[in-house]
């Protein structure tokens, strides 16, 4: 047994040589004098693969999980390879977006040191990063609108914000209802509370948030107030929440993640002395409610776990009858799993994802930091050069739109203002429906465009049928999903295969 996969290392480990190997062997062979141990890092798919090889040159043992001919995006990893993921010190993946099956591997492992890199993730936030509110009034009246605005210091890209609340710190933070920007507008509630505001990256991850803000609410009940400025508000526009029929429920967020904390108030119009309410779930209509334990007052407090589900809130008389009851309520769950994985195709992420790998080989491996500093800076020279060739060569094209069998150049078209149209989806799986087909066969011909791109190691078939039918030429691009033969007898790795793409690519963009 244990022979037998030592053998299936062999293999792996020839093949990886052949593909990648070769140069930098050479180049570190007796540069240093001591041979010390070093750690053992296994990468998910092909660029995950050269790209810690490329950081790591000699000092760490790197293998390549999904193998020759298999698929990164549908690969089921053997127990050979879970029992390599459990001795290794560093496994190196993409993203759970790309690689599904990382998360049932991730659960199946026994390894409490392994470092998981999911380089998408990139090096981490610089300290100058930092989020701002601004805005903040001195205190507010109830109904007045408070308006905020959230500032990312540092010149990071992403614009997707999610905005939080709490009554105050001993409670945890719940997801306020539509507040998907940088700028957060809602009408002042009874009392005080605290916000927050925090920007996601591309992988839905946390890039940074702001410190608590506290929204001071007074509405000088008292008298005893001394009042600074209060030029534009005016003190009889406190208004009080319209009268209707039944309960209103309040503080429903547009969607929430995994793990978010759902918080609603349930608003009885009728005022009655009753104070005994339940909130009931349901999946969907066609489930039952069930009774949410431990929520029996008009505040639910609930945090999410997986699916989408359905809450109604129910308010009881003295006799235990049904007073009064809420509609139901659709709470959304989005994780944002749709989201396009295929960074490494866009030069400048690749570059990302090289410093996330590097950063860990480091957190490993602390004494190789010089040697995985210089390998990472040097790569990202070539990456960077790679980015130069790409702009220069693409910058003044008039024609700007491709057409792709796989959906997996997504970010580089946006990198480099390109149009792609892509056939089928973002995992390879997806094939396109008739209909689809003809609507891209209409593309074809308004763009005219003259090639259809297929990912090699793929089947070409699905481009094919659209050439056939609209007269154009089939062409490679490579996506570096699957390690293929003619990877492997032609020796291409990152940079010749990116090299060959911005060839390829110009036939239509020119
Ligand atoms: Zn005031
Ligand atoms: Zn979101
Ligand atoms: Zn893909
Ligand atoms: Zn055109």
């Amino acid at each position: 047994m244990k022979f037998k996969m030592l053998q299936t290392l062999a293999v792996l480990l020839t093949v990886t040589l052949v593909l990648f190997g070769c140069q930098s062997q050479k180049l570190e062979e007796g540069s240093t004098g001591n041979n010390e141990t070093t750690i053992s890092v296994v990468a998910s798919f092909l660029p995950m693969y050269e790209f810690t090889k490329k950081v790591a040159g000699d000092r760490a043992d790197v293998q390549l999980m999904v193998s020759e001919g298999q698929d990164a995006h549908h690969y089921e990893p053997s127990a050979q390879d879970v029992a390599v993921v459990n001795k290794a010190d560093v496994f190196v993946y993409s993203s759970d977006e790309m690689e599904f099956w990382t998360k049932s591997l991730f659960k199946t492992i026994e390894n409490d040191n392994l470092i998981i890199v999911r380089a998408a993730d990139g090096p981490g936030r610089p300290e100058t990063e930092k989020v701002q509110v601004e805005g903040a009034a001195n205190h507010y009246h109830t109904g007045d609108e408070i308006e905020l605005t959230a500032k990312l210091t540092g010149d990071a890209d992403y614009d997707h914000w999610h905005w939080y609340q709490r009554a105050d710190a001993n409670e945890e933070w719940a997801a306020i209802s539509g507040q998907g920007t940088d700028t957060f507008i809602l009408e002042a509630p009874g009392k005080s509370f605290e916000v927050k505001a925090v920007i996601y990256d591309h992988n839905h991850s946390v890039y940074a948030e702001s410190e608590p803000v506290e929204l001071h609410i007074d509405n000088h009940d008292n008298h005893v107030h001394i009042d600074e400025k209060h030029e534009e508000n005016d003190h009889e526009d406190h208004s009080h929440t319209q009268a209707g029929e039944g309960v209103s429920i309040v503080g429903l967020a547009d969607h929430y993640h995994t793990g978010d904390v759902v918080t609603l108030n349930a608003n009885i119009i009728e005022e009655k002395n009753y104070e005994h309410w339940n909130w009931f779930v349901r999946e969907d209509s066609e489930q039952d409610w069930e009774a949410v334990p431990d929520q029996e007052t008009e505040r639910f407090e609930y945090k999410t776990s997986g699916d989408s589900f359905e809450v109604k809130a129910v308010l009881y008389d003295n006799d235990h009858n049904v007073y009064a009851e809420s509609s139901a309520i659709s709470v959304k769950i989005d994780n944002h799993e749709g989201k396009d994985p295929h960074i490494w195709l866009d030069p400048v992420l690749a570059q990302d994802q090289v410093l996330a790998i590097r950063n860990a080989l480091i957190e490993a491996d602390p004494n190789g930091k010089q040697i995985y500093e210089e390998n990472a800076e040097a790569f990202v020279k070539e990456l960077k050069a790679l980015d130069n060739d790409y702009q220069a060569a693409l910058k003044d094209a008039e024609h700007r739109t491709f057409v792709v069998q796989h959906q997996a150049f997504g970010y580089l078209a946006d990198r480099y203002n390109l149009e792609q149209i892509a056939i089928g989806g973002l995992s390879t799986e997806v094939e396109p429906s008739p209909s689809r087909i003809a609507e891209i066969s209409e593309l074809v011909h308004k763009h005219n465009v003259p090639v259809i791109y297929y990912q090699q190691g793929a089947s070409s078939s699905i481009a094919q049928t659209v050439a056939t039918e609209t007269g154009t030429e089939t062409a490679v691009l490579y996506d570096l999903e699957v390690l293929s033969e003619e990877l492997l007898a032609n020796d291409l790795g990152y940079l010749e295969a990116m090299r060959h793409n911005l060839e390829a690519l110009q036939a239509s963009i020119h």
